[in-house]
């Protein structure tokens, strides 16, 4: 074994604060589980050298979720953040299905020229529901099925990621504030809710093909994403 048998306890459960305690450095008021660094190596890529830390979140033991880190970010205030969510099906396997894998290589190149910035991975496969359920509504979607109600003729809800473990990720790292690489306002508003002080917003655009473009308007039409890209599909589509 190369890794420990018991790993380090890096953050306690969080002192609630008032919710008109809004400063920007404190992730507290949230009621954030226990997190542990499971192991920690600096790591070069294609993208630039990054520091790579394994975290567990009590709430989720079976998740190995990841830091990606570049640069120095304790005390780091307006730090480029991309809260990317595992997707195997276009990361690993080159799916055309969504835009995943280019939105991951354009945050980790992004922040690796902005640095100090990280990419906080996690282990959520198809926004939460897991890759045997995001495989079955695939088989739905090839029939003509929306990805919204593909999830919905499953049982499964529309979108069933969590953050509290990326907010006590941060809370480690010592990060005050944050510039959030996202179109997903709704991501925005789950951060803030657990504290994470985001002060503003960077859009990932990525041109769509002929495959991603249905479920990117879905994102736009159904889900509230800011696509203006796929917007124009949309109209000239229709
Ligand atoms: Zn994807």
């Amino acid at each position: 074994m190369h890794l420990t048998a018991r790993s380090e306890v890096v953050y306690a459960p969080a002192i609630r604060h008032g919710k008109d305690d809004m400063s920007e450095s404190q992730y507290g008021r949230a009621d954030l589980g226990s997190l542990h660094v499971e192991a920690r190596s600096p790591l070069p890529t294609r993208h630039g050298s990054f520091e790579v830390y394994v975290f567990r979140y009590d709430d989720e033991p079976e998740k190995e979720h990841l830091a990606i880190v570049s640069g120095n970010l304790r005390g780091a205030s307006d730090v480029p953040l991309r809260i990317h969510s595992e997707c195997l099906t276009s990361e690993v396997l080159g799916s055309l299905k969504c835009d995943c894998r280019e939105q991951l290589e354009f945050a980790l190149g992004y922040i690796a020229k902005q640095s100090p910035g990280v990419v906080l991975y996690l282990r959520q496969e198809g926004r939460g529901i897991g890759l045997t359920n995001k495989i079955r509504a695939y088989a739905l979607q090839s029939q003509g099925v929306d990805t919204v109600d593909a999830n919905r003729q499953l049982g499964l809800p529309d979108d069933s990621r969590r953050y509290e473990s990326a907010a006590a990720m941060l809370e480690h790292l010592g990060v005050r504030s944050v510039r959030l690489l996202t179109n997903n306002p709704e991501k925005v508003a789950a951060l803030r809710s657990l504290g994470v002080a985001v002060r503003g917003q960077v859009p990932v655009l990525i041109e769509p093909n002929i495959h991603s473009r249905g479920y990117l308007r879905t994102k736009v039409v159904r889900m509230n994403h800011s696509l203006p890209q796929v917007a124009g599909a949309y109209t000239d589509a229709e």
